[in-house]
């Protein structure tokens, strides 16, 4: 049976690239496509009836036509615009960072419905009030779950005696938590506090309905955001672009309009 020359698809938009004068390449994050690429014809034209559907952060139901190398965005509703994250410089950069991570992380055409149900969630919860920084670290963990690199926060990696009161250490390398014997044999390894380590695996245990509402001090999220910074920079061998660019809009206005979206 030949496949219908078109079909429909919930997605979210992660990556846009611009091609020639009007055009542009978007990468989407579908429920059961996994990730895609679709063409969005004359998409920057300003009377483009596609344009407001495609943009970045924005969940729609997208109809495409299949292509020899690519297929075609043919129509597009959109779902949620998550318009608080569009309007406000210090949560698009959350959400960029966010976007990036997927992207970076996925392969196209690998379904994960529950990655694309996390996407979601976390994008619904970065519009609301709550500590975004730890909402970071639950999304982040998450993730690393979902494309198999879930850190080892109960037991020494090595040795599996159980780290449950005492300070551990965290290696990237062996892929979680070393104890103190363990951790000189790895130089790489970097000691991660006793509150360190329960919040962390609070947050990959899934024990809260909205992480961003644990409330914890300056200094833990600070060490929060270093030893999964470390981690995912390991991973994926560079520096995440938009891990940067958050740190330099953490220090500007968040009542800036983003005109980049
Ligand atoms: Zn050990």
């Amino acid at each position: 049976m030949t496949k219908p020359r078109s079909y429909q698809t919930e997605a979210f938009i992660i990556r846009k690239t611009k091609l020639g004068e009007a055009d542009r390449i978007l990468t989407l994050y579908t429920p059961h496509l996994g990730k895609i690429q679709g063409f969005a014809k004359g998409v920057r034209r300003p009377k483009s009836k596609l344009s407001g559907h495609l943009e970045l952060l924005t969940h729609s139901q997208v109809t495409l036509a299949r292509g020899k190398n690519i297929d075609t965005i043919i129509g597009s509703q959109t779902i949620n615009g998550f318009l608080p994250l569009k309007s406000d410089l210090g949560l698009a950069s959350y959400a960029l960072y966010i976007i990036e991570l997927v992207n970076q992380f996925t392969a196209e055409h690998v379904e994960d419905k529950s990655l694309f149900d996390l996407l979601i969630e976390t994008m619904n919860w970065l519009c609301l009030d709550g500590n975004r920084d730890l909402l970071l670290r639950y999304f982040e963990l998450h993730l690393l779950s979902k494309v198999g690199y879930r850190p080892q926060l109960e037991h020494c990696v090595l040795c599996q005696i159980s780290l449950k009161s005492s300070t551990g250490y965290f290696c990237p390398s062996a892929g979680g938590i070393l104890c103190p014997v363990c951790s000189r044999s790895r130089s790489s390894s970097y000691p991660v506090s006793i509150n360190g380590l329960e919040v962390l695996r609070l947050l990959q245990k899934d024990i809260l309905n909205a992480p961003g509402n644990l409330n914890i001090n300056d200094s833990l999220s600070v060490e929060l955001e270093r030893i999964m910074k470390r981690y995912i920079k390991f991973l994926l061998e560079k520096d995440i672009k938009s891990a940067a660019w958050l740190e330099v809009l953490k220090l500007q206005s968040r009542k800036s309009r983003l005109s980049l979206l």
